[in-house]
């Protein structure tokens, strides 16, 4: 393998663009704060860190995250719905991996569409 990018490069401390989509297939959304990239610890139990690089810019996938959850979910205690967001710092590539209950796991990358509100 050649082309790796230097290890030691750090992601952005602000993440610029922080929209998460207002709905999912239809759901209203409500989005826990955006974490920063976990970098530093390493850990191999960990599948969020893969040692890979971003898609699109090429810099290593060093995510920020947040979860979202079907809105009123709290109080039902209970959510049929539970979509990831990882979105690249440099370049605000955004991964989904969408789970509706007792379904396999998608995978999604999201665009501009997503942000809007939906009718
Ligand atoms: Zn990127």
């Amino acid at each position: 393998m050649t082309g790796h990018w230097v290890e030691d490069e750090t992601p952005p401390v602000i993440l610029m663009d922080t929209r998460t989509p207002p709905m999912w297939d239809g759901v209203s959304m409500e989005w826990l704060d955006w974490t920063p990239p976990l970098t530093g610890f390493l850990c191999a139990n960990n599948d969020l860190l893969k040692t890979s690089i971003c898609p699109k810019c090429r810099h290593p996938w060093q995510p920020w995250w947040t979860r979202g959850h079907e809105n009123g979910w709290k109080l039902k205690h209970h959510s049929r719905l539970q979509v990831d967001l990882e979105r690249c710092g440099w370049c605000n590539l955004t991964l989904a991996i969408s789970r509706w209950e007792s379904q396999e796991p998608q995978e999604w990358v999201l665009d501009e569409n997503d942000y809007k509100e939906q009718p």
